[in-house]
């Protein structure tokens, strides 16, 4: 229930502006809200859907009023934490902004509200012969808007880039309630401070955001996929930096370790060999000359580098079915062992090998398993631990192995976070990589437009707090 008399107040309130049907405050439905894909929980006091950016401009308004706290959430898939409401208060689901307004084709790019679940808009994109590259593994359920306030990244980070770099420009509301527009729709800007970036990546602690402005590209021509299979994670790691330095430039360049490959065999068969140390699915794209002779030299190196099999899709259903592996390989993971906790740890590209060697050893030393899969090109990668979080003694021992990983992949000159953000599970953790003082600069912006800090209030500054 509500804790005090004000909020009760205020909720009210809200419950007016944004009508019965678009409000809940049942114990049921507010333990629907409770969570994300993390294991963080937290029951807020109540849920609303607004329909517009002035009714959300109203309740932060109003949240300021009454110190509400106020958490902005799209469809929950987030991996730090970032939607659960740790310090109670209101949840406010983007769900009903899910318009794409506009597609210019002749200026290539589109107008959308943050409601929109990516692979619609991809979808949409592709039905008119353009592309919108940023795809998260989750993009048949997750917002734009979360994949904004996350900077998402995806697959075809390597030769692409991830969401911020297809971000010209927003509409944000502001924690006090300001309707802030940034960026533009030409190709250059140099107007003043660059708002667009600050709030890309900003978790929802510095803004609503409620109007997307995203850049298109032409889509490629033509695709080829390639699947190898190695006996030894060294090779494939080695075959990976082999095919950068060879000057070829992958649109995704994929891994999964031995113990990923048996548990989407368990899961899923598709015909890996169990016995595999790691394999590679790599695709190049582009116009069909260029993407044949680009999957041609990959083939090559592969088999340079002793790959036991090189598979090459010769139809669409093989590409697809190539494709199938890699995106089973968290749910695969996930049957394994009761609780599962995905990292996405991530060292310059060179550094791949060191860091999955690395993780190995801290598997070895704590006697936890951990699965490893992700995007070899781009040095981003996902140690998968696979324990149960009602095992006290055990969950001590992850702890400590990922306090480890995320040390090893600082040593190594990477980030504790590529693309999940730090929410909640990592708060504790940031400092280690930007000091005292970058932590003390993003206070003080959280603080100067939030000066009541009751937006996403708990999340990447909480000393000493967050679990794992
Ligand atoms: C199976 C699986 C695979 C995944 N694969 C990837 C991947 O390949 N790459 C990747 O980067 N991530 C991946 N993720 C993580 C997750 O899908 C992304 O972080 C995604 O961007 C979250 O979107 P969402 O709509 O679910 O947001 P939520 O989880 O609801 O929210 C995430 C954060 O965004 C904020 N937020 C949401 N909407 C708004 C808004 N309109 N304005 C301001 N703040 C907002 C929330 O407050 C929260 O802090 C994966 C998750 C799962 C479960």
């Amino acid at each position: 229930m509500p804790a005090s008399k004000s909020s009760v107040e205020v909720l009210e309130k809200i419950k007016k502006l944004v009508g019965q049907d678009d409000y809940l405050d049942s114990y049921e439905d507010r333990l629907c809200y409770s969570y994300d894909s993390t294991i963080e929980e937290a029951i807020p006091d109540a849920i609303c859907f607004p329909g517009t950016p002035e009714e959300i401009a109203q309740i932060l308004k109003w949240a300021n009023e009454y110190r509400l706290p106020v958490i902005p959430r799209g469809s929950g898939t987030g991996l730090s934490g970032g939607s659960v409401p740790v310090r109670g208060g209101l949840v406010m689901v983007l769900s009903r902004l899910n318009r794409i307004l506009e597609v210019n084709e002749e200026d290539f790019y589109a107008v959308l509200e943050p409601g929109v679940i990516t692979q619609t808009l991809s979808d949409e994109i592709a039905r008119r012969g353009l592309m919108y590259p940023p795809d998260p593994s989750s993009m048949k359920s997750s917002t734009m808007g979360g994949n904004v306030a996350e900077n998402a990244g995806g697959l075809r980070g390597l030769k692409y880039g991830v969401t911020k770099d297809y971000i010209m420009g927003l509409e944000v509301v502001t924690p006090t309630g300001d309707i802030v527009q940034t960026g533009t729709r030409t190709v250059k800007t140099a107007t003043g401070y660059n708002l667009t970036q600050l709030f890309v990546g900003s978790e929802g602690t510095l803004g609503v955001i409620t109007k997307i402005t995203v850049k298109l590209i032409p889509a490629p021509e033509h695709k080829e996929s390639v699947l190898a299979i190695f006996a030894d994670m060294g090779q494939a790691a080695q075959t990976v930096a082999d095919i950068i330095k060879a000057g070829v430039v992958p649109a995704t360049m994929e891994f999964l370790d031995h113990t990923t490959i048996n548990a989407v065999e368990d899961y899923m068969p598709t015909g890996l060999p169990r016995q595999a140390g790691a394999i590679l699915l790599i695709e190049t794209d582009g116009v069909r000359e260029a993407a044949v002779k680009e999957i041609g030299r990959v083939e090559e190196i592969c088999r340079k580098n002793q790959a036991m099999k090189v598979q090459k899709a010769k139809d669409e259903a093989e590409r697809e079915a190539i494709w199938t592996a890699r995106r089973s390989a968290l749910s695969a993971l996930a049957r394994v062992r009761p609780t599962t906790i995905l990292e996405d740890a991530t060292v310059p590209r060179s550094r791949v090998p060191d860091m999955v060697r690395g993780v190995r050893e801290i598997a070895e030393k704590y006697s936890i398993p951990i699965g490893n899969f992700g995007h070899a090109g781009d040095g981003n990668l996902h140690p998968t631990i696979l324990t149960d979080e009602r095992d006290r003694e055990e969950f001590a021992r992850v702890e400590k192995a990922i306090e480890e990983i995320f040390d090893l992949a600082l040593r190594l000159g990477g980030t504790i976070s590529g693309e999940h953000g730090i929410g909640s599970t990592k708060a504790r953790f940031m400092e280690r990589e930007v000091g005292p003082s970058g932590v003390a600069a993003m206070k003080r912006i959280k603080d100067a437009l939030d000066p009541n800090g009751i937006l996403n209030p708990g999340k990447m500054f909480v000393e000493g707090g967050g679990h794992l």
